[in-house]
């Protein structure tokens, strides 16, 4: 048959010499390439007993912020959740009640605050969106689970600590941010 590219070469299958029977010289050739290797470097890391320091721009789990005094910066806008191309974001609003100033900066706030993370593509979009410095994304991942439903996660998973009760967690939540 004629070939189109005229590359096409014809294979000689000749009878293998006794030596070449004995598959030394290829386990030789094998064993020197993983010898080599053991010595080298290794691109793996122990997780999670080590992590890989993640780059600047990465872009991890949620944090729903608070301001200086602990109050909760969410307006319940709704904004982040028009502009989730993964229709990630629930929230229900509702109105600070007298006696709730220090709970929650503005006088609407989200009652309710749910991500789906396994819908989320972590665009950042939301943290782009917000108009009150309220969700940004982390530099941390949300842990792998068993259950879907586990992966729906409310404010109790996304609230950033208070930093008047406890400072030295939101200081660890807010990391570089
Ligand atoms: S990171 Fe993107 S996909 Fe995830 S909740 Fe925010 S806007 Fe939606
Ligand atoms: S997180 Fe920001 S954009 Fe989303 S509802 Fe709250 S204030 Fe509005």
């Amino acid at each position: 048959m004629q070939s189109l590219t005229n590359r096409a070469k014809q294979v000689e299958r000749k009878p293998m010499t006794l030596w070449e029977k004995m598959y030394l010289l290829s386990i030789t050739k094998g064993m020197s390439i993983t010898f080599g290797h053991i010595f080298k470097k290794k691109p793996t890391i122990n997780y999670p007993e080590k992590e890989r320091p993640f780059s600047p721009v990465f872009r991890g789990l949620h944090v729903l912020n608070r301001d200086e005094e602990g109050r909760e910066r969410c307006t319940a806008c709704g904004l982040c959740a028009l502009a989730c191309p993964a229709e990630a974001i629930t929230m229900e609003a509702a109105e600070r009640l007298p006696g709730e100033e220090n709970l929650y900066k503005e006088e609407k706030y989200a009652a309710r605050y749910e991500i789906n993370m396994l819908r989320c593509i972590f665009c950042g979009f939301c943290e782009d969106a917000c108009p009150k410095d309220a969700i940004y994304l982390s530099e941390t991942f949300a842990p792998s689970n068993y259950s879907r439903e586990k992966f729906i996660y409310g404010k109790n998973e996304l609230l950033i600590p208070d930093p008047k009760t406890d400072p030295e967690a939101y200081a660890k939540a807010k990391g570089n941010k």
